[in-house]
């Protein structure tokens, strides 16, 4: 609850924060492994620091036993195949290697700066960790739960399957990536009312993150009120 007194925010915790997500997986996306920048150096610090649960390299290029040992061992890395003739066809992900789990409740190692023959690290603490969990997953909630809405096209169905509503096309024969391959620009696009689903109720339903929970909101009195 936030209350305005003498100019100043005032905000009182009414209900515990809950524990409302679970695993985090941090996906490195680098579809050319031979352009890696700093990956490697990213790659390390993701593990040291382990803020998140689990961590995957996700690429298109051929992955090598050299790439492989040049990356941490608890990386996992997953090969995405496309078929760029036929845009009907799913991307397939094959997996080359697990990734470990990072042990996310222990101190993390964030390297600095390097200097030649050492390193400026910083130890960042469970606590500090567990605080930028939270904003990871925050985020996660705000914006990568959905981005896109159902598309207004008749060959769009709801397919629930997977325990989450997502837009099976019967034209592709597959669920689509909207944002990237749906409107008009699209052979099969037929343009129709977007089928009724509700994301933000669905969004609600699997977490036990309540955006807007009911109980007490009040606004204490302030100087300006008496002026
Ligand atoms: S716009 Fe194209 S890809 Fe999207 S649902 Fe319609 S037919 Fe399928």
């Amino acid at each position: 609850a936030a209350s305005a007194a003498s100019g100043r925010d005032h905000v009182r915790q009414v209900a515990r924060y809950p524990d409302w997500y679970d695993r985090i997986v941090g996906i490195e996306n680098k579809p050319d492994l031979g352009r890696p920048g700093d990956l490697e150096a990213q790659l390390r610090t993701d593990v040291s620091l382990a803020l998140v649960d689990e961590v995957v390299l996700a690429t298109e290029s051929y992955v090598t036993r050299a790439h492989l040992n040049r990356i941490p061992a608890e990386v996992g890395v997953w090969r995405i195949h496309r078929d760029d003739s036929d845009s009907r066809q799913p991307l397939a992900i094959e997996e080359i290697r697990e990734p470990a789990s990072l042990p996310v409740d222990k101190r993390g190692i964030e390297p600095l700066e390097s200097h030649p023959g050492r390193t400026e690290i910083e130890v960042v603490a469970p606590a500090a960790k567990a605080r930028a969990r939270r904003r990871i997953a925050e985020r996660a909630y705000g914006k990568g739960w959905r981005t896109y809405d159902f598309p207004a096209c008749s060959a769009c169905l709801p397919d629930e399957s997977s325990g989450a509503a997502l837009p099976y096309c019967e034209w592709k024969g597959r669920v689509v990536d909207a944002a990237a391959e749906c409107g008009p620009s699209c052979s099969g696009y037929d343009a129709a009312g977007a089928p009724d689903v509700d994301l933000a109720a669905e969004r609600d339903r699997r977490t036990a993150w309540e955006a807007d929970p009911g109980g007490k909101r009040r606004q204490q009195s302030g100087l300006g009120d008496f002026s």
